[in-house]
């Protein structure tokens, strides 16, 4: 692999009073697939606007290709390609149009557009669809041409905030296997997401929550190297909610949440001690990640 694309080292950020950032210190390599994963406030979405110069750090150190985002805009312009939360496309003009702005503000070679949108349409399958308003397009759909149209200039890092908020499951599936051939090809990905299915399919995650890195590796080795017990357990006659509060109350020591239909106790150390009742389950990413956030937000 060759040289971190992104280096932060306790990198701070505040809006006034809140802190959204508290010392997050990520790396992003080529070729991998580097997820921020948390829940809604995490600040997932400042870490990337501190990255594409869009916000200013506090405090910590950042290096995007080496050098500072915050100074040298044409790093951000001419080697990131950026799809945001909401999707900045045109929804009155056409795919093909929203293709062609896009390549423009890039500043990109006018004889070399229909080469490139012709590959792109390969790669997103919208060809059918390139008169078509970009307002009138599926969910899915348009969050491939908003993808497409962060490619247009050929980045080197490819940041994606939240992309497959509110986009149905087979869409997600068709999306991340794009990004794996984006990858593929060379190419760093910088993605957030709050789904535990989406983590696993990166190579390196970040667990986030409040601003805090809780946990940092290849997701399934953080999962073999969790290092508690995680107790199961389920009841006929208690609804779960009913049963995650009986426990809470019985055991407030420990983290206990909602897992699916059924409810999770984690406990430290490999050995389940004496007398908790529930069953031994393997743990999962779900599992990892709510012991770490609650033991965290109780400690
Ligand atoms: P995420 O993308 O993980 O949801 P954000 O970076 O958007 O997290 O938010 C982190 C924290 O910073 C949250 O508490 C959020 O309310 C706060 N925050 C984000 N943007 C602003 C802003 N422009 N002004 C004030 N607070 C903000």
């Amino acid at each position: 692999m060759g040289s971190p694309v992104i280096e932060s080292a306790e990198l701070t950020k505040s809006y006034g009073s809140t802190t959204a950032l508290r010392g997050v210190s990520i790396q992003a390599l080529p070729g991998e697939i580097t997820g921020m994963i948390g829940p809604d406030g995490a600040g997932k979405s400042s870490f990337m606007k501190i990255l594409l110069g869009l916000l200013r750090r506090d405090d910590g150190d950042l290096k995007l290709f080496g050098g500072d985002p915050g100074r040298d805009r044409e790093i951000v312009r001419n080697r990131v390609g950026y799809m945001p939360e909401i999707f900045s496309l045109y929804t009155d003009l056409s795919v093909e149009e929203n293709l062609r702005f896009s390549f423009r503000i890039h500043r990109g070679d006018p004889a070399a557009f229909q080469a490139k949108r012709d590959r792109l349409y390969r790669f997103n399958r919208l060809q059918a669809f390139s008169a078509a308003r970009a307002g009138t397009l599926s969910g899915g759909m348009k969050q491939k041409l908003a993808l497409s149209c962060a490619l247009m200039h050929d980045p080197e890092l490819l940041v994606l905030d939240e992309p497959t908020t509110g986009v149905d499951p087979l869409s997600r599936g068709e999306f991340w296997s794009m990004l794996k051939e984006l990858k593929a090809s060379g190419m760093a990905i910088l993605v957030s997401t709050p789904y535990m299915e989406e983590a696993l399919q990166c190579d390196r995650i970040y667990l986030m929550n409040r601003g805090e890195v809780l946990a940092a590796g290849e997701p399934r080795r953080l999962i073999a190297e969790f290092p508690g017990t995680i107790l199961e357990f389920e009841e006929q006659t208690e609804s779960p909610q009913d049963l995650r509060r009986r426990l809470h109350r019985e055991y407030p020591d420990y983290p206990v949440y909602l897992a699916g239909r059924r409810v999770h106790l984690s406990l430290p150390g490999d050995q389940p001690p004496e007398g908790f009742g529930g069953r031994t389950v393997e743990p999962d990413l779900e599992d990892l990640f709510l012991s770490r956030i609650l033991a965290s937000e109780s400690a």
